[in-house]
C-alpha cells in the first residue's frame, strides 16, 4: 500500500497535537515529521520529540543548506519541515503526517506531489478561543496574535482537500484514519 503524505493544517489551539498524539498511539507505524523551530520550548516539550528547538543561526544554516522542505514565520518564531528524513520515509512507503500552518502547507503542496491537505477545524470560533486560553501556555499578546492569524487560517480550509471538524478527539481521529487509509492497513495486518 502506498500512502499519500498528509498535511494537517488548522488554527492554533484547534487540537492538532492532541489528535495526532492519539492517532499515533493507535497507529505507531505512522511517521510524524518533527519540525524545527526558533520558539522557546513550552513546559514539558522535549527536543527531538515535539520539535527540534534551534537558535536563529542554526535555523539560517539549515535554510542555506537546503535542509528544509518549507519554512514560515508564525507569530514571533520560525518553523520548518526538515527535508531529508521526510523524503526518505515517503520513499519507504510509510504513512507520513506533517503538522504545519498554512503558508508552509501552500509551499509543500507546490513541492511535493502527491500530497493531501487536511484542515482540522474547531466546532465554532468561541470554542477555538476557549481552547487556546485553556492551554494556559501563551501570554495574552501571543493569544491575540494567534487569534488574528486563526481568522486567516480558517479561510484556508477552502483550499484543502478535506475538512475534519474537531468536535471530539476520538471521532476526529477516526475520520483522519479513514482519509489516510490506515484502517485498511490494520485490516490487512489482522488477516
Ligand atoms: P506552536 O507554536 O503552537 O507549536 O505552532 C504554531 C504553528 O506552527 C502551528 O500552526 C503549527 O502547526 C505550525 N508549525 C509547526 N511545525 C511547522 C513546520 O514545520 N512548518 C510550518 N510552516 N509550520 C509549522
Amino acid at each position: 500500500m502506498i500512502f499519500v503524505p498528509t498535511l494537517l493544517v488548522g488554527p492554533s489551539g484547534v487540537g492538532k497535537g492532541t489528535v495526532l498524539a492519539s492517532l499515533c498511539a493507535l497507529y505507531p507505524e505512522v511517521w510524524l515529521s518533527v519540525s524545527v523551530t526558533t520558539r522557546q520550548p513550552r513546559p514539558g516539550e522535549v527536543h527531538g520529540q515535539h520539535y527540534y528547538f534551534l537558535t536563529d543561526a542554526e535555523f539560517d544554516e539549515l535554510i542555506a543548506n537546503g535542509g528544509l522542505l518549507e519554512w514560515a514565520t508564525y507569530s514571533t518564531a520560525r518553523y520548518g519541515t526538515p527535508r531529508a528524513e521526510l523524503e526518505a520515509q515517503v520513499a519507504q512507503g510509510r504513512a507520513v503526517i506533517v503538522e504545519l500552518e498554512m503558508q508552509g502547507a501552500r509551499l509543500v503542496r507546490e513541492r511535493l506531489d502527491p500530497v493531501r491537505a487536511v484542515f482540522l477545524a474547531p466546532p465554532c470560533w468561541n470554542e477555538l478561543e476557549r481552547r487556546l486560553r485553556r492551554r494556559g501556555t501563551e501570554s495574552e499578546a501571543s493569544i491575540q496574535r494567534r487569534l488574528e492569524t486563526a481568522r486567516e487560517e480558517m479561510e484556508y480550509s477552502a483550499e484543502c482537500d478535506h475538512v475534519v471538524v474537531n468536535n471530539e478527539v476520538a471521532s476526529a481521529v477516526e475520520e483522519l484514519v479513514n482519509l489516510i487509509g490506515l484502517s485498511s492497513l490494520r485490516a490487512q495486518t489482522d488477516t
